[in-house]
């Protein structure tokens, strides 16, 4: 067997001290107590700690308000999000943005709207274990930051990325509309959703989704009086 050659004491130097001084990055981005100092300093990170820095045009960390008891979770940016710098402003978004405001919920004010990755994966794949891992400890701190009440996991990425416990297969049918707590935030409770691209393929989804964000809109304590008319009348997004 062929014996691979020992890096140079002076190379093996220099990727330890490149791997500690790329990790004292990520420690300050991860030291701040505000949001805002923490999308600061993620943007100005230039991260390129997956390789999914390599064909981004920007980082997208997020849309919405921090200050807020509701995040949306979804799985990473598309080509409109890269362009655009924000999270969910394609097609999908916009329709995240109906569903929503069916609750009265404003996507821009009433809620902070992240995804697992925060750089586009080529051709619109889903992120790989391996680059949700690594960027993992940014949506970490965005609910650290936010401490919300409610997240909603926005399709079966998510979900997988999340809730460690679903590393097998498992059906969105059967999970959608189901609500839970992990042991590592007790405070918040997560609400699993139809990703809004997964309505735009099969539009008889609309009705379920249509159920669960009325069950969302009451967790969130909108109140279910409020709701009584729609309850009856699908709206037409
Ligand atoms: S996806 Fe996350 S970890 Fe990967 S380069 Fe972008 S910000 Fe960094």
């Amino acid at each position: 067997m062929k014996k691979r050659a020992r890096p140079e004491v002076s190379e093996e130097k220099d990727r330890l001290m490149q791997f500690d001084l790329f990790d004292e990055d990520v420690a300050e981005i991860l030291s701040v107590d505000s949001y805002a100092d923490f999308k600061k300093g993620l943007l100005a990170s230039n991260c390129t700690r997956c390789p999914l820095h390599e064909g981004r045009t920007n980082l997208v960390p997020d849309r919405g308000n921090p200050k807020t008891d509701l995040v949306l979770i979804g799985e990473g940016p598309g080509a409109n999000e890269d362009e655009a710098g924000k999270a969910f402003v394609g097609r999908a978004g916009q329709l995240l943005d109906k569903i929503f405001a069916s609750i009265d919920i404003d996507t821009n004010q009433d809620c902070l709207i992240i995804n697992v990755v925060k750089c586009r994966p080529p051709g619109n794949r889903a992120p790989t274990k391996e680059e949700a891992k690594t960027c993992s400890v940014f949506f970490e701190k965005q609910l650290e930051l936010v401490q919300p009440k409610i997240v909603g996991l926005l399709g079966a990425t998510a979900l997988r990325h999340i809730d460690p416990r679903r590393k097998k297969s498992f059906s969105m049918a059967e999970e959608a509309g189901s609500f839970f707590r992990l042991p590592r935030w007790p405070e918040i409770e997560f609400m699993v959703l139809y990703h809004p691209a997964a309505l735009l393929y099969d539009g008889k989804l609309k009705a379920r989704m249509w159920e669960h964000i009325q069950l969302l809109a009451v967790r969130l304590g909108l109140g279910e009086a409020n709701l009584e008319g729609r309850k009856r009348v699908q709206p037409s997004w």
